[in-house]
């Protein structure tokens, strides 16, 4: 199994995404939740859309937002 953003070899089993990219997803993923804690419930698309936009957020993350807003089912 390869990484679906990166196509590097994917070593973990049960991992969705390379070692990476696995932790630029993790990130965002707690991001969210420290955002859902700040503005109430934010949706998915608009915070992905907004991480895209931060100056902060670092190269993989973006490719796993943009990533994550083209395949909506991958978000779990
Ligand atoms: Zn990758």
């Amino acid at each position: 199994m390869t990484c679906p953003l990166c196509h590097e070899e994917i070593d973990v089993a049960g991992a969705g995404y390379c070692a990476s990219h696995q932790r630029a997803f993790e990130n965002i993923k707690r991001a969210f939740s420290t955002w859902t804690v700040a503005y109430g419930s934010p949706r998915v698309p608009g915070f992905l859309e907004q991480v895209q936009k931060l100056p902060q957020t670092g190269l993989k993350a973006k490719e796993i937002a943009s990533f994550l807003l083209e395949n909506p089912s991958r978000w779990k």
